[in-house]
């Protein structure tokens, strides 16, 4: 075999001691050895035959010659380069700290603030090189090594060194032009021509498989860019996405565009633009930024009309402080706007709040058996009513009692009493959304202002100067000063309810119970509705 090691070594022989394989890419071998003349390490790569003749030494070396005029801290030098016994080779420092590759074990993912720093050093070496003319064409983690904890991007204008062979001759060779997974769609179109925003789509590639831990697989659509989010993604890639700085998400589909016209114009200002997303950024559970925008939606249906009141953009922009970006307080908002019931829904017994037991909502349900017939429900909302102190509206549709406040008011009580008959049972469902009157929503503000000192005193402590970044604290501070008030106040709230809904219940189990089989025969014939059908609850 021509590349085999023996022959190189006897090739090389008298200047570079081939000492072993390092590893192999499409193009080439690499090879550690030892620079006699130097008497240090250098990494030796070593052109595939077939290649060496399809390329020609002449253009190869050429090629490599202005490349060998880059000179930046974050990319390999070229050392030397030539021809031996047929072999083309150049010769780079060898570089112990490893490829970004070899970080990055399958499914692995690279924190965020690393992730930055790498890609700002890469793309300084990529502006370096578009600025005398290179463009790398196959930025991937293989080709990031690592020297003293900084990253160095080798291989630069060997693409292009390579490709200067064209195409046909390479395909005949079998040799990749650029790297699948990498490759930009206008590299992949064979597009002759291309210019900086291919190494801008190589190192988003290479960005995003360190955050999402594999890379993008698909081209963003027309409708992904116009949303700047990757609609198509997978659910585990989603999950990451979420994860996430605001922003963030949107720079990477702007960057891996189809067209290059929508991509950055340069690597330097896709680096710019992932360094903003992270500031200010500050992480929050997925249950933290559900209580935050929980809490803003239902300060927002409260107070819709009055002054004051936080909007949606309002909410945000609060919420773009704390690096959560405005499509997912609209997501947020949509979903919480679901399951908010009135009117038909509360006729029809639909559970109030569909996505999981909320801590702000009291629930009691009770099946006792025989069916309660229909005659008794004028006793069993006289019951209600006594026990709630509240006069209500009543609905009896389908066998099932619907009972609520018969003119709710903001600050009134959010409750709902449900009697269903079914297969010789009846089943009590006692549901109260507990809400803050005003003098509670004072104390969450004082709390909030509380919040907010501790966060400003906490902000100030971390920081010397601290600038707009105070804001963080502050607007984190005053959420949690308000969750906290809020949280305690409602479980007084809840302590002082539960026992008398649990009486409320009691009484109409046992009002069910009084009337078993017997009331069964006496409701059979007797199909008049004992309370007016409502239409609605308010
Ligand atoms: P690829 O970059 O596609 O992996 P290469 O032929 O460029 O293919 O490199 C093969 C492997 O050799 C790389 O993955 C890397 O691990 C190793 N390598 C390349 N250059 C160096 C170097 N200068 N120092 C140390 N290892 C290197
Ligand atoms: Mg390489």
């Amino acid at each position: 075999m021509p590349d085999d090691i023996e022959s190189i070594k006897g090739a090389l022989a008298g200047r570079y001691a081939i000492k072993r394989r390092l590893g192999s890419g499409g193009m080439a071998t690499v090879y550690l050895a030892r620079d006699l003349k130097h008497g240090r390490d250098v990494a030796v790569k070593v052109l595939r035959p077939e290649l060496t003749a399809a390329v020609g030494s002449d253009r190869f070396l050429r090629e490599i010659r202005i490349t060998a005029q880059l000179n930046h801290p974050h990319i390999l030098p070229l050392l030397d380069s030539g021809e031996a016994d047929g072999f083309l080779y150049y010769v780079m420092p060898y570089v112990a700290g490893g490829s970004l590759r070899g970080h990055l074990s399958r499914g692995a993912r690279v924190p965020f603030d690393v992730t930055l720093r790498i890609a700002q050093q890469v793309a300084a070496a990529l502006e370096h090189a578009h600025r005398h003319g290179v463009i790398h064409r196959d930025i991937k983690p293989e080709n990031i090594l690592f020297s003293e904890g900084l990253a160095v991007v080798a291989d630069f204008g060997i693409a292009k060194a390579v490709s200067a062979a064209g195409r046909e001759s390479l395909t005949r060779t079998g040799v990749p032009l650029g790297t699948p997974g990498y490759m930009s769609p206008e590299q992949a179109a064979a597009i002759a021509e291309f210019d900086e925003r291919t190494d801008v789509y190589g190192l988003a590639c290479v960005v995003y498989e360190m955050l999402v831990g594999d890379t993008p697989g698909l081209w963003p659509t027309e409708e992904a860019l116009r949303l700047g989010r990757f609609v198509d993604a997978s659910p585990e890639h989603r999950e990451c996405l979420d994860g996430l700085p605001g922003r963030l998400e949107q720079a990477l589909v702007r960057a891996l565009a189809v067209r290059p016209a929508n991509r950055f114009a340069t690597p330097v200002e896709f680096a710019d633009v992932l360094a903003a997303a992270a500031e200010g950024s500050v992480k929050l559970s997925d249950g933290q930024v559900r209580r935050i925008l929980e809490r803003a939606a239902e300060l927002e249906a409260e107070h819709p009309t009055e002054e004051g009141a936080l909007s949606i953009g309002a909410v945000e922009q609060v919420a773009a402080e704390v690096g959560i970006a405005p499509e997912r307080v609209r997501e947020a908002a949509r979903e919480l706007a679901r399951p908010r019931v009135s009117g038909a829904a509360w006729q029809a017994g639909a559970e109030p709040r569909s996505p999981g037991p909320s801590r702000d909502t009291l629930t009691i349900d009770r099946t006792v058996e025989g069916e309660i017939p229909e005659s008794e429900y004028e006793a069993l909302v006289a019951e209600i009513q006594a026990a709630l102190g509240i006069v209500g509206h009543v609905s009896a549709v389908g066998g099932t009692l619907t009972w609520s406040p018969a003119a709710p008011r903001p600050e009134g009580r959010k409750v709902i009493v449900t009697v269903t008959r079914q297969a010789g049972q009846t089943r009590i469902h006692v549901e109260e959304r507990l809400e803050l009157t005003d003098w509670r929503q004072l104390a969450c503000s004082a709390g909030g202002i509380g919040g907010a000192a501790l966060g400003a005193a906490l902000g100030l402590f971390f920081s010397a100067d601290p600038g707009p970044l105070i804001l963080i604290p502050i607007a984190l501070g005053a959420f949690w000063g308000v969750f906290a008030s809020r949280h305690t106040l409602t479980r007084g709230l809840r302590e002082q309810r539960e026992p008398q809904l649990e009486r409320l219940v009691d009484r109409l189990a046992a009002l069910a119970a009084e009337v078993p089989g017997a009331a069964l025969e006496r409701g059979a014939g007797r199909r008049r509705p004992a309370l007016p059908e409502a239409g609605g609850s308010s």
